[in-house]
């Protein structure tokens, strides 16, 4: 395709060690839906020697991403997949996040996980059901995935004098020493500012006049070979060194606003080189997260 994206993986390596380091505990990278859409296996094989292991959201990502053949670390998987037997957990050197006590006795022998529901209302445990499902798995570790400090406390309150390995922070807690307990679970905190999306002209002109199904008008437009069924939308870009806007997004190719010296094959980068994920995300109503997994997969 005509979209080139170019991950930066001696920096996503730094990163990863640099977040290790100032946290000061144990770290799971999160490398769920494909690393957000880097590559969860030449992710997990660039720092498999700074983490302490991965989070996936399935087993079959882990199985597809072939994790534990390329980094060798615990995999745990967040959300258990209905159909998998323990056996198949084991196998593939992941274990599952369980929530109900059905789960937890089904999956008891792939030494579970806790998830503990603090407010987030998907996928996890309540409150009531917590020793239920602890010791229907005999689990020896729980986590929330917390998003503010209150939920932290709730998490600590539940789970105290238990004796078990507890985590709660991903990336937008990670500097609250008091979200931190044994673990953190960095997902977007490794890969902002990582990654180089862009795409060439394929055709510029001089416009001023209507142009497109909207009719927006500019001075000078051109064309890439991306849209909205590849996830594009629009909002800002650059163009050699210039910031411009991505005027309308059609089926498959878009216009692109752009300056008098730009010429057919010059880049418009999507995102790098200046343009942030929360960049994008602010103009797309959305958050970085999103931002980058479209990009990333255009
Ligand atoms: C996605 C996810 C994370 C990582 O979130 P970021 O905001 O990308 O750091 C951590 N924990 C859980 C349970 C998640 O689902």
């Amino acid at each position: 395709m005509s979209v080139k994206t170019t991950v930066y993986l001696e920096k996503i390596a730094a990163q990863a060690a640099e977040i290790r380091k100032r946290c000061g505990v144990a770290m799971l990278a999160v490398v769920k839906a494909d690393a957000y859409g880097l590559g969860a296996s030449r992710i997990a094989t660039t720092i498999a020697d700074i983490v302490d292991g991965f989070c996936v959201f399935s087993l079959q990502e882990a199985i597809s991403a072939r994790l534990w053949e390329v980094a060798k670390k615990p995999i745990l998987a967040l959300r258990p997949s209905p159909d998998a037997t323990a056996e198949i957990y084991l196998d593939n050197h992941v274990r599952p996040a369980v929530s109900t006590v059905e789960e937890a006795r089904r999956l008891k022998t792939a030494r579970p996980l806790l998830c503990v529901d603090c407010g987030m209302q998907r996928v996890a445990c309540p409150a009531s059901q917590i020793d239920a499902v602890l010791s229907a798995g005999e689990c020896d570790e729980a986590f929330t995935h917390a998003i503010n400090l209150e939920q932290v406390k709730q998490f600590e309150n539940l789970m105290s004098g238990r004796g078990l390995r507890l985590h709660a922070a991903g990336s937008s807690l990670l500097d609250e020493p008091s979200a931190r307990f044994d673990a953190v679970r960095p997902g977007i905190a490794l890969y902002r500012g990582m990654v180089k999306v862009e795409t060439p002209l394929v055709e510029v002109r001089d416009s001023g006049k209507p142009a497109g199904y909207s009719g927006f008008t500019v001075a000078r437009l051109g064309i890439i070979l991306s849209g909205y069924s590849h996830g594009l939308r629009r909002g800002p870009c650059m163009v050699n060194g210039q910031r411009r806007q991505i005027m309308e997004v059609g089926m498959q190719s878009s216009y692109v606003e752009i300056g008098p010296g730009d010429r057919t094959g010059d880049s418009v980068v999507l995102l790098g080189e200046g343009l942030s994920e929360a960049e994008v995300a602010k103009a797309w109503g959305t958050s970085e997260h999103e931002a980058l997994v479209r990009l990333s997969r255009l």
